[in-house]
């Protein structure tokens, strides 16, 4: 029985579910994870996730599809890229099979809270791994927990997708080889500000351009960025301190092997915005978002509109979403069915 929630008007905030995952890395390995109702966490005062930023996390959704399974999206890329995030951190990885099983767990004891097909809603998982124990010192903690609990999340957008504004962002939300390429706390905690500044001026979010010479997109928010030429070639910027984004690499794909785009990772320079003539944010939250403008210093650059969504970003979309609903044949591995 699905839970009674008004799915069509679900937004993006902390839900308290049934179940979370949780395991403890101790004396050189993981306990077996199991499964608790508790929501809080008792930890050391001394924990480096308090002190100094030893953490990192994760997100991921789970689809109801229309035969009502459930579908995950590529949560092994999701597994890779935490693995990834801890060895820049010095933290013990979660094998992917471990990763993909709590995954599963979590989702199977909530799936009351997924939302039904074709109300958009889905249930978004959040995995995270946190130094933990007594410590004081700046040097790796001695343990460690990693968790996986999930809120239901409404459809991004409510009737109907639409384009929306961003501003460049004075401020770096990484560093050149600083640690923009892993998904941790720390980024965000420097992009708070910015984005305070971007929602203030009634902004979407800000851009972020490359830390080293503040010419170049890095990415949005939290968010990657892409744009379609005038000759139809997909382009996102390629750079060591973006986070790599998932649902871009996933784009990147469907836009070469499905739409029959000419793809490139590449440098896009914020003066020559003029080439697009339409673009995008993407991400698992964001899923696709249309970008309208971009404000960059005096000058506000339209792409396709402000009002309506392109051509080859409601192809892109709806390809997309449609794989991740099951109502699309997906490309191998994609998929992982929780059963
Ligand atoms: C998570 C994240 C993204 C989006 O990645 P997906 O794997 O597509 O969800 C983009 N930028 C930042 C900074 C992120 O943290």
């Amino acid at each position: 029985m699905s839970k009674n929630i008004d799915w069509k008007n679900l937004g993006f905030s902390y839900v308290k579910t049934d179940y979370r995952y949780i395991a403890y890395w101790k004396d050189g390995k993981w306990s077996d994870g199991e499964l608790t109702q508790d929501n809080t966490l008792r930890i050391s005062e001394g924990s480096t996730a308090l002190h100094y930023g030893q953490q990192c996390f994760e997100g991921l959704k789970a689809y109801r599809c229309k035969d009502n399974s459930i579908n995950l999206f590529r949560p092994d890329e999701n597994a890779k890229r935490m693995q990834r995030s801890c060895q820049r951190l010095l933290m013990p990885e979660v094998p992917t099979e471990m990763f993909i099983d709590a995954c599963k767990q979590v989702v199977k004891a909530n799936q009351d809270w997924i939302g039904p097909y074709g109300s958009g809603a889905t249930l978004y998982l959040r995995p995270y791994l946190i130094g933990v124990g007594d410590n004081i010192g700046v040097h790796p903690a001695p343990e460690y927990i990693f968790s996986i609990f999930c809120c239901p999340v409404g459809a991004y957008f409510k009737g109907g997708m639409k384009p929306t504004n961003f501003i460049v962002s004075e401020y770096d939300r990484a560093a050149p080889q600083g640690t923009g390429a892993a998904k941790v706390g720390g980024n965000y905690a420097a992009s708070l500000y910015p984005g305070k500044l971007a929602h203030d001026k009634n902004f979407s979010d800000c851009i972020y351009l490359d830390p080293q010479t503040h010419t170049k997109i890095e990415e949005v928010g939290a968010a990657n960025f892409f744009g379609i030429t005038k000759d139809n070639k997909f382009i996102t910027p390629k750079s060591p301190s973006i986070l790599p984004s998932i649902t871009k690499y996933s784009l990147l794909y469907l836009a070469k092997e499905r739409l029959g785009l000419e793809t490139i990772e590449g440098d896009i320079y914020i003066n020559q915005l003029a080439q697009f003539k339409e673009a995008g944010a993407c991400g698992t939250a964001a899923v696709i978002s249309p970008i309208g403008g971009i404000q960059y210093k005096d000058n506000f650059h339209v792409f396709y509109s402000e009002t309506e969504v392109g051509e080859v970003t409601k192809k892109l979309y709806n390809e997309l979403v449609g794989i991740q609903f099951g109502d699309i044949p997906a490309p191998e591995n994609w998929i992982v069915k929780v059963e």
